[in-house]
């Protein structure tokens, strides 16, 4: 139990030793809106509940939204992805069909993007035209979705590190999903301090250091290896 009186899914032991492996947390990235903060175009938000108290017990979370940075304000008007008669995707406004956003997304996402370093995964809110990855509807100008596309700001957070891990919050449908993105930011994260345990846990884990491949096991697989991994600990 935390001092607020609200409960990680961690298992103590498992969060020690996991301690043991980063002398700093790792740093993921999520989407302000998840993490709690009102940010949203209608002044709410999104928070991931007891899966942000487990998260943010283990890692630190660097908290953003890109919105906001463009000097968008809350609340704002709603945006979406078009697709133009032209064949061009345009981001406009949901009110105002035809009006391009007029904000600086792109350049305030590549800006700071440019800024960010060890980033070690992001978790992401799904179908936003910001913060979506393969999620976010692209529009006919007659409405249709006739895609499915990353928003502007994950768009340029993965082509800026083209090997970060993103989820987005449909990946914690359960609490053994949430324990193992946590082992596998930290293991992914002690790796190139070649740390024996760590090496030790990467060989016996069929992921080969690559923590996507680690995040796509299947469910009764990760269950075999968290189960094995906190029985170890004691
Ligand atoms: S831009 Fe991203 S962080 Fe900001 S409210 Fe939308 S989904 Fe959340």
């Amino acid at each position: 139990m935390n001092q607020d009186g609200t409960k990680t899914l961690l298992e103590p032991a498992l969060l020690q030793w996991l301690k043991t492996l980063s002398p700093q947390p790792p740093k993921v990235l999520i989407s302000a809106c998840l993490a709690g903060q009102n940010v949203r175009y209608d002044g709410r938000e999104k928070s991931l509940g007891q899966v942000l108290t487990t998260l943010s017990a283990a890692l630190e979370l660097v908290q953003h939204c890109p919105e906001m940075d463009a000097g968008m304000g809350v609340p704002r008007k709603p945006i979406q992805w078009v697709q133009t008669s032209k064949g061009q995707r345009q981001l406009q406004w949901v009110e105002q069909p035809g009006v391009a956003v007029d904000f600086p997304l792109r350049e305030r996402a590549e800006h700071w993007c440019q800024q960010q370093a060890e980033l070690h995964a992001a978790i992401i809110k799904a179908r936003s035209p910001s913060c979506g990855k393969d999620t976010t509807p692209l529009l006919s100008e007659q409405g249709d979705t006739v895609q499915w596309i990353d928003g502007v700001f994950v768009h340029t957070l993965a082509q800026t590190y083209p090997d970060l891990t993103i989820v987005d919050e449909h990946y914690f449908t359960r609490e053994v999903d949430i324990v193992w993105f946590v082992v596998g930011v930290y293991l992914q994260a002690g790796k190139p301090a070649g740390l024996e345990t760590v090496n030790l846990l990467n060989s016996d884990l069929p992921w080969q250091g690559n923590l996507e491949q680690f995040l796509d096991t299947p469910t009764q697989d990760r269950d075999r290896h968290v189960q094995t991994l906190v029985s170890r600990l004691g």
